[in-house]
């Protein structure tokens, strides 16, 4: 190992639900293992932070009634930070990935940057539509149904089959796609 200083992070917690179990078994030995490197005089930084971007989040703003994203998102930041200073998790840093000064002004950079040398196109892809009640095309996680080109097993649309086979299904790939909003079958 060099003796140049160590970063360490973990995948980031979604601000959508509740810690649970299976968010501490990544969380715990990472903290573990930072203490570890500590403890052999090494230098280490600690960061991690919440995941405030994506439908699942905007999903629960929906099911919740008029609370926005925004305030759904500090709502579960806020019981992650204090879940894992309790649980003795001490980061370094602990962010938001919707967080302006650091994150926003970065991510416009990186996708200018794509823009700039030609990896942005446009590309027709299928995707779910709720025509009787929401009326409006589904973006992947609004969409659950059966995992077709694969193994037949209940799965969301843009996510893996994490109940069945684990592949990746694109968009307007699920069959018997149904509509997350409002649970009607969606086309
Ligand atoms: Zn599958
Ligand atoms: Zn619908």
């Amino acid at each position: 190992m060099s003796d140049s200083p160590l970063l360490v992070t973990c995948g980031l917690p979604y601000t959508n639900g509740h810690c649970h179990i299976g968010h501490l078994r990544t969380y715990v030995p990472a903290d573990f293992y930072v203490r570890y490197l500590r403890h052999s005089g090494k230098e280490a930084l600690f960061i991690c932070g919440s995941d405030n971007h994506g439908t699942p989040i905007v999903i629960s703003a929906d099911q919740s009634g008029k609370t926005p994203p925004r305030e759904i998102s500090e709502i579960y930041h806020d019981h992650f930070d204090s879940t894992f200073k309790r649980m003795n998790v001490i980061f370094d840093r602990f962010g938001m990935t919707d967080d302006p000064p650091t994150n926003h002004q970065l991510a416009r950079e990186m996708v200018q940057s794509l823009i700039d040398n030609g990896h942005v196109y446009q590309k027709t892809i299928s995707q779910s539509y709720c025509p009787p009640k929401c009326q409006m095309f589904l973006p992947d996680r609004y969409v659950e149904g059966i995992c077709p080109p694969h193994c037949g097993a209940h799965a969301r649309g843009g996510d893996e089959c994490d109940q069945g086979c684990g592949k990746h299904l694109e968009p307007g790939e699920i069959t018997h796609p149904v509509c997350k909003v409002c649970g009607e079958k969606a086309r």
